[in-house]
């Protein structure tokens, strides 16, 4: 069973993608933590060189808690095509390349959709994994998932990423087209979010 976290403690955030830290920080709003984010306090971002999601939130999560000294909350998530065998997934940054050239990155996996012809299989899916991290090194991990559909062309300028090019299963909306109470009410990151709270809050 994981360590709790109490009301007032501090937290760092180890992440640097805004989007991100903008979703993390309104889930964790209603907990009364001490949130700060690993750029505030300069701490480097640590390689990513895990196989899969979970392996790369506990390394972001351990490399935040061993610099901070504190307890730390990292999430390491990705656009996965059943079309391209999950990919991106754990690539769906660098996909984007050092300018963050995420219209760029959707041409690329709309590019492996047309590649694998009209008929492809167009599933999709968002995983995200949250891993908390204690500086003596003890690690919590939570997966969640929401499945949808890839679109093309991209619609809507609301959330990050590859928000514009997926509609949720049950949505005519995608997930740039939607305010961002209705993306949390069923995101990937909501879903790992819930079962971390569970485990570890309060
Ligand atoms: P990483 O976790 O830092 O490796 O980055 C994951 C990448 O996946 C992000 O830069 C986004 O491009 C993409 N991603 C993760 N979650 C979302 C989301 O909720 N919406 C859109 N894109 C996402």
């Amino acid at each position: 069973m994981a360590r709790r976290l109490d009301r007032g403690s501090r937290l760092v955030l180890a992440s640097h993608n805004p989007g991100k830290l903008r979703e993390i920080a309104a889930l964790l709003a209603p907990f009364g933590l001490d949130v700060v984010s690993a750029g505030a306090l300069g701490l480097p971002e640590p390689d990513e060189d895990a196989p899969d999601f979970v392996g790369n939130a506990r390394i972001k999560a351990l490399a935040a808690a061993c610099g901070a000294g504190m307890v730390a909350l990292a999430d390491d998530s990705g656009f996965c095509l059943a079309a391209l065998d999950g990919a991106p997934g754990v690539h769906s940054a660098r996909w984007a390349g050092p300018g963050k050239d995420f219209a760029a990155a959707m041409a690329r996996a709309n590019d492996g959709l047309e590649a694998a012809g009209l008929g492809a299989d167009r599933r999709a899916w968002f995983v995200a994994a949250l891993s908390l991290a204690w500086p003596d090194g003890e690690t919590a991990s939570f997966l969640g998932r929401v499945d949808g559909t890839a679109v093309w062309p991209p619609r809507g300028t609301l959330g990050f990423g590859y928000d514009p090019m997926f509609c949720p299963a049950g949505s005519v909306a995608t997930f740039g087209e939607m305010a961002p109470g209705a993306k949390e009410a069923i995101s990937h990151r909501t879903r790992a979010f819930a079962q971390l709270r569970a485990a570890c809050f309060g």
